[in-house]
């Protein structure tokens, strides 16, 4: 046990030498491993988890801007859109450190316990976790699948296992340059489900999944492979979602100058 201890300790000795703990915001060198936010980074993030909608004005776990209806309840850390989001969205992206998708792995599994309100002593509502794959070319450039490097820590953060129950087609969804009329659209034949893991009825043999991705922008992708998924079996499908934009079609306010001119 103390041999076992030794050498993990020492493997995490070399594992910062070679890649130093990093405020995963602002980049500041920080003094530990597990927390990767400094001391000025922490509370902003904490802020930017309590923000209310800027469209709807409700509080994230309340706000509706983007309805799947297709998921019995929908988690969110943060809204997308602040310099601070963006950097802890860039971090985990150019440099896929695992530790990295770990913590905000671990910050999705806080948030859904609380916003379903179970500890992670009580029985869990769903069976296993699931993820949105990613487009294979897009896979293959970063070197790995974000939503399900986040899924393996989620899975990791309340014990339970991860299944690649959906698959990407391989069609290209060329999101960015797509009207949201088109999003909706494109997104049908772009998701099916992992054949390997029906059973012999032709179903999935889970109940309920916890389906997880990194942000939406609509809610059709959720949707979509949420819709997949009850076509297959699954009665019960609770999507998490790290962060999700601002609806831009609601959030149409005038300037507050505009407002008194
Ligand atoms: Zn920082
Ligand atoms: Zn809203």
């Amino acid at each position: 046990m103390i041999l076992k201890e030794s050498v993990l300790k020492s493997k995490q000795f070399f594992t910062r030498l070679i890649f130093p703990v990093k405020c995963m915001v602002c980049g500041a060198s920080l003094p530990r491993d597990g927390v990767y936010l400094c001391e000025e980074c922490l509370p902003k993030l904490y802020h930017e988890a309590h923000k209310s909608c800027p469209a709807c004005l409700r509080a994230i776990e309340f706000c509706d801007c983007h309805v799947v209806k297709h998921a019995v309840h929908m988690s969110y850390i943060f809204f997308y859109g602040s310099e601070e989001i963006k950097k802890l969205f860039y971090t985990l992206k150019n440099t896929g450190d695992r530790r990295y998708f770990d913590f905000v792995g671990e910050l999705l599994g806080r948030t859904i316990a609380s916003r379903l309100g179970f500890t992670k002593e009580t029985e869990l509502p769903f069976e296993c976790v699931t993820y949105v794959p990613r487009f294979p070319p897009r896979k293959n450039e970063i070197g790995y699948d974000q939503s399900k490097q986040l899924a393996k820590a989620v899975g990791k953060y309340f014990g339970i296992k991860v299944l690649p129950l959906l698959k990407h087609t391989g069609k290209a969804g060329e999101q960015k340059r797509l009207s949201q009329f088109d999003r909706r659209h494109a997104v049908k034949t772009r998701y099916v489900i992992n054949r390997r893991l029906l059973n012999d009825r032709g179903k999935l043999s889970q109940k309920a999944v916890l389906l997880i991705d990194d942000i939406t922008t609509t809610g059709a992708t959720l949707n979509e492979c949420a819709m997949i998924l009850e076509s297959f079996g699954v009665k019960q499908v609770y999507g998490a979602v790290v962060a999700k934009t601002v609806n831009a079609k609601r959030y149409d306010y005038p300037d507050a100058e505009d407002l008194y001119r």
